[in-house]
């Protein structure tokens, strides 16, 4: 008999990934996030962070978290409900709310815990969740605390999201339509005007999780809402302020209703301890330079647009993204992880993903241009690339 507590179940399954070519250990980081990192001791060429912006690093937000923990100290102290709720928590609110054109911001200690305390909050018994099959997994978890039905319809398919309607919306009580605004394995936008027309039609609410769309689409980053000008028919604004933002932290966008019933029900605020203050802080800084001017978009999605070009140029497949997002397809698990190990020998790290995170065969390493980053930095990128690909015969 084997003893339970050697986890021999466990060791089982490591070893199979072993097998499989995908068991990894996690990068070490010997220093901020930037567009040049020092990993495990060498400097390679960061592609890989959500740091959009460059924002993680910046000195005004790195001053503005400084003061705050002079002014607040480092912790809350407690949830938010008992005595955790710090004046700066709700001034940031305030800015989100200007900031997204929306009436309020609730705000949580990050994007996942967003996602698992507002799904549930707002739907109940009787109702119905219709979710893209390519939602976030904090999205699909969310749904799973939530006590309605669920319904998933194909990627970014409107017949197949009216094929679920027509068939269900009769029967439940309120049904909410979640997507995510951009798709962060492929970088393609949802197609919000049309969800929204459907929605409208069938009388549901809409959900949309925009954590790679902060920051990156719309006006200054303002979202994919503000980038379709879609302001008063989305239900549910969902953003991280741990991506572009650069600090950590979620919120959800909406309706002054929508914010005093999560002030009661939202379980990471009751039952979790609200964010540093000096994260708040940070965030706000942030956001006031997205407010003074449009030049970190600008400089991000120039950027995004050279490298893409270059590696079609190269003849890499980059698939269908329309966002600073680029994937690099390979394709077989092991080869995508390969790839992956090769680039950083050559100098630039960038992570592979692969199964169970995108589907089988489609294994590919994510590039994510930032704001920051330098032609020349981008240039040794792609020869980089350039030197794995006729390394491994790809191109
Ligand atoms: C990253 C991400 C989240 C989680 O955000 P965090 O602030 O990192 O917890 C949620 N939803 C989507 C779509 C994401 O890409």
């Amino acid at each position: 008999m084997t003893n339970v507590h050697e986890l021999q179940f466990l060791k089982d399954q490591i070893q199979q990934l072993k097998d499989d070519g995908v068991y990894r250990k996690l990068p070490v980081l010997n220093g901020p996030d930037d567009t040049i990192i020092e990993l495990n001791g060498k400097k390679v060429i960061n592609l890989s962070s959500n740091n959009y912006l460059g924002l993680a690093n910046h000195p005004r937000l790195k001053d503005a978290a400084k003061a705050a923990i002079d002014k607040y100290g480092v912790g809350a102290g407690a949830v938010r409900t008992i005595i955790g709720n710090m004046e700066i928590h709700e001034e940031l609110e305030k800015l989100l709310a200007e900031f997204k054109r929306e009436e309020a911001a609730f705000i949580y200690q990050s994007g996942f815990n967003c996602n698992a305390g507002t799904i549930q909050a707002i739907t109940g018994k009787g109702d119905l969740i219709i979710s893209d099959e390519l939602n976030h997994a904090s999205i699909i978890d969310g749904t799973r605390l939530s006590k309605a039905d669920r319904a998933i319809f194909k990627h970014s398919d409107m017949d197949s999201l009216e094929a679920v309607l027509k068939e269900k919306r009769a029967d439940a009580k309120n049904v909410l339509i979640i997507t995510d605004g951009v798709f962060s394995m492929d970088g393609d936008i949802a197609k919000l005007p049309e969800i929204v027309e459907l929605a409208e039609k069938y009388e549901a609410m809409t959900y949309v999780d925009d954590a790679h769309g902060s920051g990156v689409l719309g006006e200054s980053g303002r979202g994919t809402v503000d980038h379709f000008n879609l302001h008063g028919r989305v239900d549910f604004s969902i953003g991280t302020l741990s991506k572009a933002i650069g600090v950590v932290g979620g919120y959800v966008a909406g309706s002054n209703t929508m914010y005093e019933w999560l002030n009661h029900r939202a379980r990471p605020v009751l039952f979790s301890t609200t964010m540093m203050p000096a994260a708040a802080a940070a965030c706000m800084e942030s956001i006031r330079m997205l407010m003074e001017s449009t030049e970190l978009t600008d400089k991000l999605w120039d950027n995004a647009k050279y490298f893409k070009q270059e590696l079609g140029k190269l003849g890499f497949n980059t698939g269908h993204s329309e966002t600073p997002i680029t994937p690099v397809i390979i394709g077989e698990e092991a080869k995508s992880m390969e790839f992956s190990r090769k680039l950083l020998d050559n100098g630039v790290f960038t992570s592979a993903i692969v199964f169970p995170t995108v589907p089988r065969g489609t294994g590919r390493v994510r590039c994510m241009v930032t704001a920051a980053h330098t032609k020349d930095q981008l240039d040794e990128a792609v020869a980089a690339f350039k030197k794995t690909g006729e390394e491994m015969g790809l191109i």
